[in-house]
């Protein structure tokens, strides 16, 4: 409720809806009738004064009329409200049962890439201290994990952006690969602009001619998981152009020899055959990016979710690293984080594998040194849990009894989404964080109401690794709670109030800065006093002086001795291929008015009237080829489920692809049908090349 002097709010925030967390005033006025609403980009040096559509509506669901206002619990089959006590009382009595019953990693934890950095940080503690459970893990896992461990192993760190977005401008051949940033991004597209007016010759690779690739000079329409096949043909075509730079190879890098040997072996001729691009435009492609002084690299999801999804991505470091493009202006590599604290959340320990500050949880070191922090012993911290889906597979066969998820919605984004719908339905206890009864709350035994970004304070890393504070500027409706005083709570209830006596999201951030002090995303310098002041501070920030680090690797890598590492990449097709019973390629991606799985969005007026429902995007020739006509209803099945959407015809898509975007629950999930094989190195699932079927609904 607002007083009368309230009426005005003018609120300083950042869009929630992806990596570039654009800066906005929101000025909301209850004075009249009805509460009105004003957006006004802020200029900063990330989004330079921009929003999108997303942005510029993102307030609708804040301050939506479907926000949960109290807490629920299922009581006789329905969701009842209930008080905070009894709902907090009910968490703690039924985790502990099942803990002292199972054991303690009958209890697992799932997170979200658009929790603050502090929520993220906590619910890695959260899990770890009060629940001492080895099953953490979140969504990001989908996010990230590809483009993330491939930095780790080429770079020695894993960081969105190697260099910032106001170098982009300087580069004069820049590669676009799998990502569509004109509809996910869409505040980015003027540095990319910007270039080509500067001369730059723009390469996309992508198996659609998407919105971005309207600025292509050269698109690549690749098959669907044949990336790391393309850039192998490329990187041959630079070695035998003698396009590549030799000091800074000899100087900067090892393992190139290897890769040499291995791209000997290359034959362009079935490289053109495997990916379906022709030898002459990967020619031009490869030779374009190898003569260009300056260049950059930006790979996203169409790349990364892939079984071989950090592969690929390695693939594409090999290139920088084999044209040295990396460490100067206008050179560097991006992964285009998609969600909207998508670089934050995977520092700071939801990860199965990792503690705060990138740490390994199986390094005896770090493990000593969060201990520490925490104020427990080393051998208290449980141990490496499982990936996001592997977490949904122990639940569906009963090994993980109680799960909790925050900043969620697992039943929608997971791959084989049918199996995740069944552990959900049989799973003994499901507690769910959301500000919405999404897919996945409507099937839990309890749900706790939580606060939107206008509401809650907390600081967010953009795609550059640029930590931004984002201010409250409104009181959270209803009983919802913040994030981190869900957990807080809970931890009291579970008599572990002494290590989560946190007052606010800054006491939290300062706890966070100590975990990551030495680490490879070290937070040690940023403060939010500093952050008030200043635009945003890049890690790594190792002390309350140091300016933070806009660009990487001007002078050495951050492996121990400064060297980047080459890795030959074998080209491999994706283990589904299409066949006579499924005979087209699904991959699956964003559409601009949406986010995620669509549960802030589909509640935001303004965005679901953009776009209504799930749509089939098909080729006119494959749809008369399958009775399918522009606006009919179809039915895409795969060996692991169907989706029912309607039928959109483009040209802009390969003739044996199909694309349904992500954005849809239920009926309409594109994840009941796509891939759940997940990359060995990485646990990423291969989302984006299953084998499927389509036929018009009513022949189904
Ligand atoms: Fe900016 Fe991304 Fe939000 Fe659009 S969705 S306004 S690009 S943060």
């Amino acid at each position: 409720t607002f007083s009368a002097e309230d009426a005005k709010k003018v609120m300083e925030t950042q869009c929630p809806f992806c990596s570039v967390q654009c800066k906005m005033e929101v000025v909301e006025d209850r004075s009249g009738r009805r509460p009105t609403y004003q957006v006004t980009a802020i200029p900063n040096k990330a989004s330079e004064g921009r929003l999108c559509v997303k942005g510029m509506n993102a307030h609708q669901h804040a301050v939506s009329r479907e926000r949960l206002l109290y807490p629920m619990m299922r009581l006789q089959g329905e969701l009842k409200r209930v008080s905070w006590e009894e709902a907090l009382s009910a968490i703690s009595i039924r985790f502990t049962e099942l803990q002292s019953q199972y054991g303690l990693n009958a209890v697992g934890l799932y997170g979200g890439g658009s929790l603050t950095n502090e929520s993220a940080y906590l619910l890695g503690k959260f899990a770890r201290v009060a629940l001492k459970t080895k099953y953490i893990d979140y969504n990001g896992r989908f996010c990230m994990s590809a483009a993330a461990s491939a930095g780790v192993k080429t770079f020695g760190i894993d960081r969105g952006l190697t260099n910032r977005l106001s170098d982009i401008p300087h580069a004069q051949c820049i590669i676009l690969a799998g990502t569509n940033i004109a509809e996910c991004q869409p505040t980015l597209m003027p540095y990319f602009t910007r270039a080509k007016e500067n001369g730059a010759t723009i390469i996309v690779i992508d198996p659609r001619a998407s919105a971005t690739a309207s600025i292509a000079d050269i698109h690549l329409q690749v098959k669907p998981g044949m990336d790391a096949a393309l850039v192998n043909g490329m990187l041959k075509v630079i070695l035998d152009e003698k396009l590549t730079d030799e000091s800074f190879i000899q100087k900067r890098t090892k393992g190139f020899s290897a890769v040499k040997e291995h791209l000997y072996q290359v034959d362009l001729e079935e490289v053109a055959e495997m990916t379906g691009v022709g030898m002459d435009r990967i020619r031009k492609a490869a030779i374009a990016f190898g003569k260009a002084a300056t260049g950059m690299i930006f790979t996203a999801r169409g790349v990364e979710q892939h079984a071989d999804g950090h592969m690929a991505v390695r693939n594409f470091l090999n290139m920088i690293l084999a044209t040295g493009k990396i460490g100067k202006e206008g050179c560097g590599y991006g992964a285009v984080t998609g969600q909207g604290n998508g670089q934050g959340g995977r520092e700071h320990g939801q990860k199965a594998d990792q503690l705060p500050g990138y740490r390994l949880i199986e390094n005896a070191d770090d493990r000593a040194y969060i201990a520490g922090v925490w104020g427990i012993q080393p051998e208290e911290l449980p141990g490496k849990g499982v990936s996001a889906y592997e977490m949904m597979e122990l639940v569906h066969s009963g090994d993980i009894k109680g799960l909790f998820i925050m900043g969620s919605n697992p039943i929608v984004s997971n791959p084989n989404a049918t199996l995740v719908e069944e552990a959900f339905e049989k799973v003994d206890f499901l507690v769910v964080a959301d500000m919405f009864l999404s897919e996945t709350a409507r099937l839990a035994d309890i749900v706790l109401p939580v606060s939107a970004y206008l509401e809650n304070e907390g600081t967010m890393t953009n795609l550059e690794g640029r930590v931004l504070l984002r201010q409250a500027g409104r009181p959270a409706p209803g009983e919802a709670r913040h994030d981190w005083q869900v957990l807080c709570d809970i931890a009291y209830s579970l008599g572990k109030e002494k290590f989560f006596t946190f007052r606010d999201s800054e006491d939290i951030f300062n706890e966070l800065r100590v975990a990551s002090r030495g680490g490879i995303a070290d937070y040690y310098g940023i403060t939010y006093d500093r952050l008030r002041k200043e635009e945003g501070i890049y890690w790594p920030c190792p002390s309350l002086d140091h300016p933070g680090t806009p660009r990487l690797f001007g002078e050495a890598f951050a492996h121990k001795d400064g060297l980047a590492v080459f890795q030959s990449v074998e080209s491999e097709s994706p283990a589904e291929q299409p066949n006579d019973e499924y005979p087209l390629y699904l991959t699956n991606g964003r559409m601009l008015s949406h986010y995620l799985t669509g549960v802030q969005t589909r509640r935001s007026p303004v965005l679901a009237a953009r776009e209504v429902e799930n749509i089939l995007e098909i080729h006119p020739n494959t749809a008369e080829k399958h009775r399918l006509e522009d606006g009919a209803l179809a039915s895409v099945q795969s060996i692991r489920g169907t989706v029912i959407v309607r039928t959109k015809l483009s040209s802009a898509i390969r003739e044996d692809t199909l694309f349904i975007p992500m954005h849809w629950g239920d009926a309409q999930n594109v994840n009941r049908v796509t891939n759940a094989l997940l990359d060995p190195n990485c646990r990423m699932p291969d989302f984006k090349s299953s084998a499927v079927r389509v036929q018009p609904l009513a022949e189904y």
